[in-house]
């Protein structure tokens, strides 16, 4: 009973950096929370990196697969250091 909408991410126009915004409310998703997933996270969900809008009053989880493919260098975006 626990089921969570997704939305999905946008990618941000005019920006100098690739930054994605909340589909719902249209926050700039912090990248720290922004994750690939390793699977098994959001079993009924099919998306390889998902965001958490950090505002207040929304929380949503993004799916980012389809705003970061506009990104020519999206692993920059994740700032993953591996
Ligand atoms: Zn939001």
């Amino acid at each position: 009973m626990n089921e969570q909408q997704i939305f999905n991410a946008v990618a941000a126009e005019n920006s100098a950096v690739p930054t994605l915004l909340c589909g719902h409310c249209h926050s700039t998703l912090s990248r720290a929370k922004i994750f690939r997933t390793e699977g098994g996270e959001l079993p009924n969900v099919n998306c390889q990196t998902i965001g958490y809008c950090s505002a207040d009053d929304c929380g949503a989880v993004n799916c980012c697969d389809e705003a970061m493919s506009a990104f020519e260098n999206s692993e920059q975006l994740l700032g993953l250091a591996s």
